[in-house]
């Protein structure tokens, strides 16, 4: 059996890069860097007010209480026109541009106003002070966000305000297919003696729509070779990566694999992790595929140990493994020590101790039910085997995004 690690690194080494393009920083959400993202404006581009209140000298304050003689008003978008002199202020409003000869904001709280054309400062200001200067966030040449980065929100806000449209990876196409005899479309209401219904392409399309790839999805194909062949070289015509579920295990009927020797080059791994042993990786016509283990909670976990972070990888991603976290083992278990074992748990948290975790169900390889309400994988590395209540535990957190580069 090959260790996880070693498998994940031998995968991510042999994946294609994809090509790369430019895209308007407001559609830029997901998408992962090709370059860094560098501003060429000062942000904000001019000097201005942080505050409703009056731009003054802030020497005519320093005897405050004073009176002085408002010239203008500076609403938000609008440019004074008058330069502010000794015993003169700016009516100005929160991001206006500041007047010459101001250098500092009262805020309004501060003053008292009889009429529009004068104002009395209570308390005195030094300089600089309620100024936001120019350049104060971002300056030319700054680098927004590195290379290697999937944007954020947080990014997308930040592009947006340099007015910069960054380089980024193109979205790789992922083409899916479900394989087995027994696969029947989820919508099937009546199911016949044998007949299951098909979870796993419902998993994978809903695991890429967080990615927010596009899917070529070619639905369920029977274990029968001719069907198996077309999809597959379909696939490789039309996707950057293809996955596909089932018939990688010891079966009678796996022409899966039969096929993918035909077509590709194949490997037929055993991966010392459980669940999800059996898993396929090569190429066919030169596209990357995963053949992934039928059973449902196995297509989750390769997904999660191998396809998300290809995927990631792929598009140039430096983070590409989810969040780990230590946590705290709330019952005992028992695992098998040969395999790095990804229990699915539930998350407990008292005030802000930490993540106490208890298996969220029925652990075995096609039971959905213990998996849907779980929350994180409880990580017991190969050697372990057994867990005690209390005992440390890694949490693997499936609803935080990638924190880990691949050496973490
Ligand atoms: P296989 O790897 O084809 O031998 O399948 C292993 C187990 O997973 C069998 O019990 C299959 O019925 C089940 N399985 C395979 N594909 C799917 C699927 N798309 N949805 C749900 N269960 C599946
Ligand atoms: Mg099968």
């Amino acid at each position: 059996m090959k260790p996880l690690d070693e498998a994940r690194a031998e995968v991510l080494a042999s994946l294609p890069s994809l090509s790369t393009e430019t895209v308007p920083a407001v559609q830029s959400l997901g998408r992962v860097t090709a370059e860094p993202a560098v501003t060429l404006e000062s942000i904000p581009p001019f000097d201005n007010s942080a505050m409703d209140g009056y731009a003054v000298i802030s020497l005519d304050t320093t005897d405050a209480p004073v009176e002085l003689t408002v010239i203008e008003d500076v609403a938000a978008g609008s440019v004074p026109t008058k330069r502010v002199e000794h015993g003169a202020a700016t009516r100005i409003m929160t991001g206006a541009p500041m007047p010459e000869g101001a250098d500092a904001v009262v805020k309004v709280e501060d003053t008292e106003s009889p009429d529009r054309d004068r104002v009395t400062v209570r308390c005195s200001v030094d300089a600089g002070r309620n100024v936001r200067p120019a350049g104060g966030d971002m300056s030319p040449g700054d680098v927004i966000v590195e290379s290697g980065t999937r944007l954020t929100a947080r990014h997308v806000a930040s592009l947006a305000s340099a007015g910069v449209n960054p380089m980024v990876s193109i979205l790789p196409t992922v083409a899916i297919m479900s394989t087995g005899d027994e696969i029947v479309d989820p919508a099937t209401e009546r199911l016949e003696p044998g007949a299951i219904r098909d979870s796993n392409r419902a998993l994978l399309r809903a695991m890429l729509a967080e990615l927010d790839v596009p899917v070529l999805d070619l639905g369920i194909i029977g274990d029968d070779p001719v069907q198996l062949r077309a999809a597959y070289e379909k696939a490789a015509a039309e996707a950057d990566l293809i996955i596909s579920t089932g018939g990688v295990s010891m079966g009678d009927y796996d022409y899966v694999k039969q096929i993918l020797g035909e077509l590709g080059s194949v490997e037929f791994w055993r991966v010392a992790m459980q669940p999800a042993k059996p898993f396929a990786f090569g190429t066919v016509n030169g596209v990357p595929l995963f053949g992934l283990p039928g059973n449902p909670v196995s297509t989750f976990v390769s997904f999660e140990q191998f396809v998300r972070p290809a995927l990631l990888h792929m598009m140039g991603a430096t983070r590409i493994l989810r969040t780990r976290l230590i946590g705290i083992m709330g019952e005992d278990v028992d695992t098998s020590e040969a395999k790095t074992v990804f229990l699915r748990v539930l998350l407990a948290q008292d005030a802000n101790g930490p993540f106490v975790a208890v298996r969220s169900g029925g652990q075995g390889s096609n039971v959905l039910s213990g998996l849907a309400n779980a929350e994180a994988f409880a990580v017991v590395p190969v050697g372990v085997g057994s867990l005690s209540a209390g005992d440390d535990v890694t949490l693997e957190m499936f609803n935080w995004p990638e924190g880990r580069r691949i050496d973490e």
